[in-house]
């Protein structure tokens, strides 16, 4: 009796508002303290250990240092101001033009990439291996870099007389996807997601006949505008050369209109997240929008495919070392285009980019569909993905 008085008692005092608001009031304060709040940066370092281990395997400790030591930048001169006299100034700080470089045959010196076992994927003297080079020679842009192991960075960009900048700091490697393209002068370009515009600028370098150049965000496409200013000349910027817009590129409706479409889509920008707070996509509250990444590149693709001719090229592209943003979204895409609009389309051969560049870029040798150049601490470039597909006719 005593015993179920004393039960009835306690359950009272439970129920009771005062105790049950003390005891809130008390768990409130472990979770606060238990709970330990990580920062955009720490989050993505989780994300990275658990899913590039396993890709990676033990390769995965070396390109995690890489990451998050000092990235390297290329400088990519802009050909409508003062060529001859920034490549000078260039030059003088013993920094060199890697697409001139490695028209040479492969160098010896002992950088990892020589030293590592090569395999021979398209030996110089072979076709895929000519046409392309032929096409980098075409392409006519100049982009310098310092060489491995050299961490120097490069001064800011001067302006010329008439006010435009000298060149164009940005990750050499991102140039890939864009020779990727190989833009003829007569093609009209579509750059899907292009703020804020390194890879338009060096678009319209290749003086393609007419680039769109879209980003949904209003504030990107702004800065994206500044950079065409700061480095295209007034007679340029007209409506018949370069259009900017801000519409979402998944409901692109100009089909089969470009030649050459670039795909640069937003993804988990990996190297950015494990170091920058600022704009970071693994923060919790941008958890879905993390989630749901593949299923905007897959349809970024797909837009980018309709709007391709038939005969077109398209350039997928990404900065992250993720499967699931990468091979697998370009699979995807590929298996949906054809099963659900009978557009049919396959990846092209880019291997020779990996003999070409070996110099300068440390390629991923088990990439199975596209190629990936991946940070390394003696050539700090990277993650860039990029994968070529054709439209058929
Ligand atoms: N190509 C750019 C360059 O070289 O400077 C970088 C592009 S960045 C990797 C991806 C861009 O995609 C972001 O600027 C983002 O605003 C844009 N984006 C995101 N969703 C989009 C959509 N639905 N349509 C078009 N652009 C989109």
């Amino acid at each position: 009796m005593a015993a179920s008085m004393a039960v009835r008692f306690l359950v009272r005092r439970i129920q009771s508002p005062i105790y049950t608001a003390r005891r809130e009031h008390r768990m409130k304060k472990k979770w606060a303290s238990s709970l330990p709040s990580l920062s955009g940066p720490q989050l993505a370092l989780q994300y990275c250990d658990s899913n590039y281990s396993v890709q990676f395997g033990e390769d995965w400790a070396a390109l995690r240092l890489a990451l998050l030591s000092e990235q390297k930048y290329g400088a990519m001169v802009n050909l409508f101001s003062r060529p001859e006299a920034v490549t000078a100034d260039l030059s003088a700080l013993h920094s060199e033009d890697f697409l001139m470089m490695e028209e040479e045959s492969p160098g010896t010196d002992l950088t990892p990439a020589d030293s590592a076992p090569h395999r021979d994927l398209t030996p110089a003297d072979s076709a895929p291996h000519r046409d392309t080079v032929t096409a980098l020679h075409a392409a006519a842009l100049s982009c310098y870099t310092f060489p491995r192991g050299d961490i120097q960075r490069f001064p800011s960009p001067r302006a010329d007389l008439s006010g435009l900048l000298g060149y164009y700091l940005m990750d050499a490697a991102s140039l890939l996807p864009v020779l990727a393209l190989n833009v003829q002068p007569d093609h009209r370009v579509l750059d899907l997601c292009a703020a804020p515009g390194g890879k338009s600028l060096a678009l319209l370098m290749q003086n393609c006949r007419f680039l769109a150049a879209n980003d949904v965000s209003v504030s990107r496409t702004n800065r994206l505008r500044r950079v065409l200013q700061s480095y295209l000349p007034h007679h340029l910027r007209t409506e018949e050369r370069v259009r900017v817009t801000s519409w979402d590129g998944t409901e692109w409706e100009e089909h089969g209109s470009y030649d050459r479409v670039l795909v640069d889509v937003p993804c988990t920008t990996d190297r950015h997240s494990l170091i920058e707070t600022d704009n970071n996509i693994f923060i919790r509250s941008r958890s879905k929008e993390r989630q749901t990444l593949p299923a905007l590149q897959t349809a970024l693709l797909l837009a980018g495919l309709h709007a391709v001719t038939p005969g077109g090229d398209v350039v997928y592209s990404t900065c992250s070392l993720s499967q699931l943003q990468n091979e697998f979204v370009v699979e995807r895409a590929l298996e949906v285009a054809a099963s659900e609009y009978g557009i049919h389309a396959s990846v092209q051969e880019l291997r020779p980019f990996r003999e070409i560049f070996r110099k300068t870029f440390n390629f991923h040798e088990k990439s199975r569909i596209g190629e990936l150049v991946l940070p390394h601490l003696t050539a700090n470039f990277g993650p860039i993905y990029f994968c070529l597909l054709r439209r058929e006719r």
